[in-house]
C-alpha cells in the first residue's frame, strides 16, 4: 500500500511514529487504547495532487481526495457522501441572537456525518484485503458502516448496546449486517469489539482507535472552509473569494470526540495552506449525562485520569449518539478546542429536545437529539457570555431526526385526534373565509 502523501502515524501521547502502510490501531507504548495515533501529511505531495478550485461546487467529499489517506489508484467505496449544504438560518439566528448557519450533515447517505469516515474506512479495508469489517457503536456508526460494507460487498458484524433506539438497529439489518446487541453499555460493547478485532483480524472502524477515521471527518472542515469563503459567512457577504470570511464559531456535538477533532483538523489545514485566512473557534457540546470531554477540558485534567475516573459511570442522555461514558478521543478533542481558542459547554436533555423542536420549526431541519445538541449549546454559550450577540455561528447537524422517532415525539408534542367532521376543524380554527378554491 503506497501512501506517498502520508508522512506517518504519530502517537498523540509520546510522539512515536508508525508506518502508515501497516494496519496499526494504537501506539504500542501504552496500555489498551490510550495511545491514539494521528495521521500526518506531506503537504507538498498533497498539493501536487489537489487542483480542485474552491468554488463552492462540492458534489462529494472526494473532491478532497488528495487529502485522504488512500492510495492514488484506490477504488473508492462511495455513496456520494459529503457535499452537504451550508444553509443560512435567519429564523433560528433570531431566536439565538446570532448570525446562524446550518451545515446539514444529516443529508448524508445513511443520515449521519459518520458516512464521511465510513467511506474512507471501507475503502481502506478493501485496500488491505479484509473481508469482514466491524465496529462498536451507539447506533449510527453501525448503520453507516453497514451501508458502506454492503456497497463494497464485505461482511459486516456489529456490536451495539442493547438499549440503542430501534430505528438505529433496523437500518444495519436492512443493509445485511449481523447486529449483535450486547447486554450492557456502549463502553462494554466497545471493549468486546476490540477483543474480537485482536482475535479475528476483522477490520475495525472504531472511530477513536482507527487513526484513519478522523481523516474522513476532516472533509466536513474542508467543505466548511470552502463554503464559508464562497458564501461569505462571517465576512462582508461578498462572494469575491478575497478571504476573511470565516465564522466566529463552529458548534458541534461531542461523543468520542472524533468529529470535533476531524472538523477542526480539516478547517485548520485549509487555513495553514492559505485557502482561507483564519480559523473559527470550536464550541464542543456534550450532554450533562455524558460530559467527560467537557470535564477534562475544563479541569485541565490529564486525559488518562479522566478515563479512569469515569470508567465506572454509565453515560445517560436522550442523545444516544453522544452517550459515551469513556470517550476515546479526549486528547484530540481537547486539543481541537484549545488550538481553535474555543471551549465546551454541557446541556440538559430537556434543552436538547427543545433545541430539536426549535431547529425543526424555525428552519425545517429535522435532527436527532445529538444533531440538535449544538443548537442547545449555542443557547447555553450565549447565556454564559461565551458567544456574543451577532456572532456568526455554524451549527453542524450531525444526524437525521428520522433515526429516533421516540425522541422526536418527546420533542415535538402530541398529535391531535379529531373526528372526520368539518365541525371539529371549525371548533379549532374558526369559521373560515368563504368558498374560494384552487382551480
Ligand atoms: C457519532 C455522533 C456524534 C459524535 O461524534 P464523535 O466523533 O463520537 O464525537 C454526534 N452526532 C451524531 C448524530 C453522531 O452519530
Ligand atoms: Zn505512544
Amino acid at each position: 500500500m503506497d501512501l506517498p502523501h502520508v508522512a506517518a502515524l504519530e502517537c498523540t501521547l509520546c510522539g512515536a511514529t508508525y508506518d502508515p502502510a501497516q494496519v496499526v490501531y494504537t501506539c504500542e507504548e501504552h496500555d489498551g487504547v490510550r495511545g491514539i495515533l494521528e495521521v500526518t501529511y506531506d503537504y507538498d505531495e498533497v498539493l501536487e495532487r489537489f487542483d480542485a478550485e474552491l468554488d463552492g461546487d462540492i458534489r462529494s467529499q472526494w473532491k478532497y481526495r488528495a487529502f485522504l489517506p488512500v492510495t492514488p489508484d484506490a477504488e473508492v467505496v462511495t455513496l456520494a457522501e459529503g457535499g452537504t449544504p451550508l444553509l443560512d438560518a435567519p429564523r433560528l439566528g433570531a431566536e439565538l441572537g446570532v448570525d446562524a448557519w446550518i451545515k446539514d450533515d444529516a443529508r448524508n447517505p445513511s443520515g449521519v456525518l459518520k458516512d464521511r469516515a465510513s467511506s474512507v474506512s471501507v475503502t481502506k479495508a478493501r485496500e488491505a484485503g479484509r473481508e469482514v469489517v466491524t465496529c462498536a457503536s451507539t447506533g449510527n456508526a453501525a448503520a453507516s458502516l453497514a451501508s458502506y460494507a454492503a456497497r463494497a460487498g464485505l461482511a459486516c458484524r456489529l456490536f451495539v448496546p442493547g438499549d440503542a433506539p430501534e430505528g438505529k438497529l433496523a437500518q444495519p439489518l436492512v443493509y445485511g449486517a449481523d447486529v449483535l446487541a450486547v447486554e450492557g453499555t456502549y463502553d462494554e460493547a466497545y471493549d468486546l469489539s476490540m477483543e474480537v478485532t485482536d482475535r479475528f483480524g476483522w477490520y475495525n472502524r472504531n472511530a477513536a482507535v482507527n487513526p484513519f477515521q478522523v481523516e474522513g471527518k476532516r472533509t466536513v472542515g474542508h467543505e466548511l472552509a470552502e463554503q464559508c469563503r464562497v458564501q461569505g459567512v462571517g465576512g462582508d457577504g461578498s462572494a469575491s473569494g478575497t478571504g476573511g470570511d470565516v465564522p466566529d464559531w463552529v458548534a458541534v456535538a461531542m461523543g468520542d470526540g472524533c468529529t470535533v477533532a476531524g472538523a477542526w483538523k480539516g478547517f485548520h489545514e485549509f487555513a495553514e495552506l492559505d485557502f482561507v485566512d483564519d480559523v473559527p473557534r470550536f464550541l464542543g457540546v456534550q450532554a450533562e449525562g455524558a460530559s467527560a470531554i467537557h470535564d477534562a477540558f475544563h479541569g485541565h485534567q490529564n486525559a488518562d485520569a479522566v478515563a479512569e475516573a469515569v470508567a465506572e459511570e454509565a453515560a445517560a442522555t436522550v442523545a444516544d449518539s453522544i452517550a459515551v461514558g469513556r470517550p476515546r478521543n479526549t486528547v484530540k478533542a481537547c486539543r481541537a478546542l484549545e488550538e481553535s481558542g474555543g471551549t465546551s459547554v454541557v446541556v440538559s436533555d430537556e434543552e436538547i429536545l427543545a433545541a430539536e423542536s426549535l431547529l425543526g420549526r424555525t428552519e425545517g431541519v429535522y435532527a436527532e437529539p445529538a444533531g440538535a445538541a449544538p443548537v442547545a449549546g449555542v443557547q447555553a454559550a450565549r447565556e454564559a457570555g461565551i458567544v456574543d450577540r451577532g456572532d456568526s455561528v455554524v451549527v453542524i447537524v450531525t444526524g437525521h431526526g428520522l433515526k429516533d422517532t421516540e425522541s422526536a415525539l418527546a420533542a415535538g408534542g402530541e398529535v391531535d385526534p379529531i373526528a372526520a367532521d368539518i365541525g371539529e376543524v371549525i371548533d379549532r380554527y374558526g369559521g373560515g373565509h368563504g368558498t374560494d378554491r384552487d382551480p
